[in-house]
């Protein structure tokens, strides 16, 4: 069958690979530690399960409005206003399918042949496959672990070009866990200021954060960047919503909000009606008491995890500031960060992500989203198959 030549440009979802081929084996009876996957081993908190019970009880299980119910909104308006004094309207706000869909809508509705998304590498593997999809094209910009993987404003400014239509940050950061402080960001924002650049803001693991870092939302730093950014947020990590589907973008800009909800109307339609209410309680801030629960045990597990690779001769990793991932820096044993994760799953039955699905060769992707006594038995494995190459 003839497949859409737009289809050959697009790889597969890496991270999703890896998890769905470790899944399989562990079906086939074989013993398999998974660290691959982006997802909280925690269970949903119980008060946005009761949402959601209470949603299909009183029969709130039609479509909505394509751009998510009134109230829902409202929530993802005033969580923005509590977090960071930020001020949106309901007009300025969009409920998709998780933050990948809403970060595809954005792209579709405003990438051109042509344009340029600047993308700090390591990046999360979804991004530049998207650009490529909408037709654009992905700048990365090399980052550096002695700058613990963040980009500077030097950099920023040389891989601007005419073309260049969004930088996208992503702090905390899939896979590095970098988080931007509110002086970097300043000096990001400082490069933006004059030019049409739109600022794509991936704040998917802000809740994820540790040793009392604080983090600083884009929209925040300025008049001039509350204008330029377009924040992308949901609760799969924080609130453990993997499978929920519930992402949501703000921009101030009512033209842009309004060409998604052109675009999601003849594509998805409304986000599942009851995941909709269920969010309103996390999005209230009812949760975050599991929430922070939930925060503290990734923090113990980070700290233990950090250790234990920094004891492995070969094997380095920074300690990152946020999210649940580790960027093992593996040059010392390998330069083939593929072949690397294929041995290591092939002879210790462990799953991680290769560092190059992430733009950066000679790092591997370890997530301690699972629990310890598992970290620790994967991280004794990682060791003895680091130890006899
Ligand atoms: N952004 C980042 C940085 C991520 O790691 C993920 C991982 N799933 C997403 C967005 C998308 O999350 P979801 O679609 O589950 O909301
Ligand atoms: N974002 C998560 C990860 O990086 C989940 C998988 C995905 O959506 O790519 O593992």
């Amino acid at each position: 069958m003839k497949i859409a030549n737009r289809m050959e440009n697009l790889s597969p979802s890496v991270t999703m690979a890896i998890t769905a081929l470790a899944r399989e084996l562990k079906a086939q009876g074989k013993d398999i530690l998974s660290f691959s996957a982006g997802e909280p081993d925690f269970d949903t908190p119980e008060v946005i399960k009761q949402a959601a019970i209470k949603a299909i009880t009183e029969g709130y299980t039609k479509y909505t409005a394509v751009e998510g119910i009134t109230q829902t909104k409202q929530a993802i308006i005033n969580k923005l206003k509590r977090d960071h004094n930020l001020d949106y309207s309901l007009d300025n706000i969009i409920v998709s399918n998780g933050a990948k869909h809403s970060l595809f809508n954005l792209f579709q509705v405003l990438i051109e042949k042509g344009d340029e998304v600047i993308i700090p590498a390591p990046y999360w593997v979804t991004y530049p496959e998207q650009v490529k999809y909408s037709d654009g094209v992905p700048v990365i910009i090399e980052t550096e672990d002695t700058n613990n993987f963040k980009i500077t404003a030097e950099q920023l400014k040389n891989a601007i070009t005419e073309k260049t239509r969004i930088l996208l940050i992503n702090t905390p950061s899939n896979p590095t866990g970098a988080v931007y402080t509110k002086e970097e960001l300043e000096a990001i924002a400082e490069v933006l200021k004059g030019t049409d650049i739109l600022v794509l803001s991936d704040e998917m693991y802000e809740k994820i954060i540790y040793d009392g870092k604080k983090f600083t939302a884009l929209a925040q730093i300025s008049e001039d960047m509350y204008q330029r950014t377009v924040t992308i947020n949901g609760l799969s990590k924080a609130a453990a919503m993997t499978g929920w589907r519930f992402g949501y973008l703000a921009s101030p800009k009512t033209e842009l909000i309004k060409a998604m909800i052109k675009l999601q109307g003849q594509v998805t339609s409304n986000v599942n009606s009851i995941t909709q209410y269920a969010a309103i309680p996390a999005l209230e801030g009812e949760a975050d008491d599991t929430m922070e629960i939930m925060r503290k045990e990734f923090e113990k597990r980070r700290n233990i995890a950090v250790k234990s690779f920094n004891e492995i001769k070969g094997l380095r990793t920074l300690n990152p500031d946020g999210a649940f991932y580790l960027f093992v820096n593996i040059k010392d044993v390998s330069n083939d960060s593929i072949k690397f994760c294929a041995d290591l799953l092939e002879q210790k039955g462990v799953a991680l992500v290769p560092g190059l699905a992430f733009g950066t060769e000679g790092y591997i992707r370890f997530s301690f989203a699972t629990d310890l006594k598992t970290i620790e038995e994967g991280i004794k494995r990682i060791k003895e198959f680091v130890e006899n190459k």
